[in-house]
């Protein structure tokens, strides 16, 4: 009896708290209005090797299998020689070293610990969201509508995942107005696996001068997005928000394939509340491929030659993520 309700009491206390990984174990420290935890404890914990060279900026990490580049007082991080963008900045605070356990769950931990699908799930189906369409044209290069670009390499992309064995659905095949809403809807409705969203850039968005590609995922609660004001503390979850730690793998697999494929800057994995991200259920990103604003940008864009070459980098992308997440 006595035995039985020790088990009753154990089995109670493992129901109340769950296995806290060694990440939820750091200590957590309240500074500059962010939660941190100490470079140090969790270099160790890890077994991160950590370089700080004298009056840097930049704090080196590196183990058997992963490199990671911080910069203090900036969110910019550098994963395995790709870009990110964290939420919270890196801190210094008397000469000890600061980084948010957020970013680490939600954007450093996926990338260099990919987190495995169930066993025997496959992904089998893909949904591409050529972005814009209709009466919604989206950014323009001289004559050419983004809208034309995204269906154009859509189409590409759809070709090359069909000979790859995958089912391939589009949210639209011609030129028609598709609601930001009903394009991750229509991939919640026939079980899409993934949802990739297809955009070309333009400098109104990304600044003068901006060229190069990045890729978006959906911002956790609570995180801050890369590229907005104002929605700092939405604690709201979104249904894709089930997906975190996959979206921020699978952005940044196509980002580092199409950076390491293409000859394209490499703006980085960023985070951003879109529409069409909030409601997949699977998970979704949004890549912007190019500035249709940069003149020399926007001649590869609108380059056969060149679009091939960007679908097949997506492609790769996606086969690096299904090879790591897959059992
Ligand atoms: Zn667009």
């Amino acid at each position: 009896m006595k035995v039985a309700f020790g088990l009753l009491l154990l089995w109670l206390s493992q129901m109340i708290a769950p296995a806290q990984s060694p990440l939820d174990r750091l200590e957590r420290i309240e500074l500059f209005g962010h939660t941190y935890v100490r470079l140090g404890d969790w270099a160790k914990t890890y077994h991160f090797e950590i370089a700080w060279p004298p009056q840097s900026k930049d704090v080196y990490l590196t183990n058997r299998s992963n490199h990671l580049v911080l910069t203090i007082d900036s969110r910019k991080a550098e994963l395995n020689r790709v870009t990110v963008w964290l939420s919270v900045p890196i801190a210094q605070h008397n000469g000890v070293l600061y980084l948010s356990p957020l970013d680490l769950k939600s954007m450093i931990h996926p990338v260099f610990y990919p987190p495995k699908t169930a066993a025997g799930a496959k992904i089998k189906t893909i949904c591409l969201d050529p972005g814009h369409g209709g009466k919604d044209p989206g950014n323009n290069g001289g004559r050419t509508q983004e809208k034309s670009c995204t269906l154009l390499l859509a189409k590409e992309v759809r070709s090359l995942l069909n000979k790859a064995g995958f089912k391939v659905l589009l949210t639209r095949n011609t030129d028609s107005f598709v609601e930001k809403l009903d394009r991750p809807d229509i991939a919640n409705r026939n079980h899409a696996d993934l949802f990739v969203s297809l955009h070309y850039n333009s400098a109104e968005a990304g600044g003068n001068g901006a060229r190069g590609v990045e890729t978006y995922c959906l911002t956790p609660p609570s995180a801050r997005s890369t590229n907005t004001r104002g929605e700092v503390g939405d604690t709201r979850i979104a249904p894709g928000n089930i997906q975190d730690t996959r979206n921020a793998l699978l952005a940044y697999r196509i980002q580092r394939t199409l950076i390491n494929k293409l000859p394209l800057e490499d703006r980085g994995v960023k985070r951003a509340r879109f529409a069409v991200l909030r409601t997949a259920t699977m998970p979704a990103v949004l890549i912007e491929c190019g500035f249709m604003s940069d003149p020399a940008e926007a001649k590869r864009i609108f380059d056969p030659a060149f679009r091939t070459r960007t679908a097949q980098a997506i492609v790769e992308g996606l086969l690096a993520y299904k090879r790591m997440v897959e059992q």
